[in-house]
């Protein structure tokens, strides 16, 4: 039986790539029977306030391969994604962003990877076109800091561009966390993983959604959902200083008995209260940034909310 490849694409006022990006897809969904599989694409619209939502819905309404969901609101990409993954019924399922980026061209490579046996094959960028020397240079540091202090495996310099067999599509929908880090999400799920590498294009048109702020907030996700490094740091600090305190009451001790009293000491004690000051707040910050991780998680509200779907592939999934 042919397998049936669900295209996951989540969009955000992408009105101006979207013409080529349909493009792409009616060719690639042509390629079909050449690459052995049957592609259909799911759109997961994340509360897109241009015209996004017009192009995709008469897409779909002309493709009998195309779907959308519309959330009710912006959720971030995370959450489109695993709408996208809730309602993926394929034997295999491949995330592409709408701005073409990841050419999905490559689909093909990676449904030979899969036939092999690999379960989720991951695209590791190459190069990245059109991405300043900022971006670039950040985003290697945020890997190796995340791979440093993260308890399981994360592959660097790899975005959602992946395919994944359905067992892990399963895996990942049974991952239902408030605080999303895909990328953290695949590698927790585990199962046979390989990688190949591809150059990243540049957009096609429009600009990225993600901005210095977006960015930091995901990173900062990223290192507080998978470890709990941070306060174990305040631990060890805390230690350190209690150390070079006890250390440092001797060696006043010793000098008062051998020196007489020794009043002036004003510097020393300032700056000791504020160093003290100083890493308690920090510590009190790390504490609390986990603490606001467990009130939205213990909230349990849905990842996202559905405003309408279509159902050209019979109606299924949940929300
Ligand atoms: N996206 C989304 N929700 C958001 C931001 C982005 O669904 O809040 C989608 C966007 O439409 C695109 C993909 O996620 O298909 C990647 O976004 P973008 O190209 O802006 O990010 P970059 O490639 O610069 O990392
Ligand atoms: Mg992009």
């Amino acid at each position: 039986m042919t397998p049936t490849v669900t295209l996951i694409v989540p969009t955000y006022n992408e009105e101006a790539v979207l013409p080529a990006a349909f493009d792409r897809l009616d060719a690639l969904a042509a390629r079909g029977p050449a690459d052995r599989c049957r592609y259909e694409v799911l759109f997961v619209d994340d509360g897109s306030t241009d015209g996004t939502r017009g192009l995709v819905g008469a897409y779909a309404k002309r493709r009998g391969y195309a779907d959308y969901v519309f959330l009710s609101r912006n959720f971030g990409k995370e959450c489109a994604m695993l709408a996208g993954l809730d309602r993926a019924e394929g034997d295999a399922a491949v995330i592409v962003d709408a701005d073409m980026q990841d050419p999905p061209e490559l689909i093909a490579r990676m449904l030979d990877l899969w036939r092999e046996g690999y379960d989720d094959v991951y695209a590791r960028r190459r190069s990245r076109a059109g991405e300043s020397w900022f971006k670039r240079t950040t985003s290697r540091w945020y890997y190796r800091l995340l791979a440093a202090m993260s308890p399981v495996a994360i592959q660097p310099d790899t975005g959602d561009f992946r395919l994944l067999d359905r067992r892990c599509v399963l895996a990942l929908r049974r991952l239902r966390e408030a605080n999303r880090n895909t990328k953290a999400l695949f590698s927790w799920i585990g199962f046979r993983k390989k990688e190949f590498l591809y150059d990243c294009d540049a957009r096609t048109a429009g600009h990225s959604k993600w901005n210095y702020p977006k960015l930091m907030r995901l990173a900062l996700d990223g290192i507080t959902s998978f470890t709990t490094a941070p306060l174990r740091v305040a631990a060890y600090v805390g230690t350190a200083v209690s150390v070079l305190a006890l250390g440092y009451a001797g060696y006043i001790v010793a000098r008062t008995l051998a020196l007489g009293v020794d009043v002036p000491g004003y510097a020393s004690l300032l700056v000791a209260l504020l160093f003290l000051g100083g890493v308690q707040l920090l510590a009190l910050g790390v504490i609390g940034e986990y603490l606001g991780r467990m009130f939205t998680e213990v909230k349990r509200r849905p990842d996202y909310l559905v405003e309408e779907e279509s159902t050209a592939r019979g109606a299924g999934g949940r929300s």
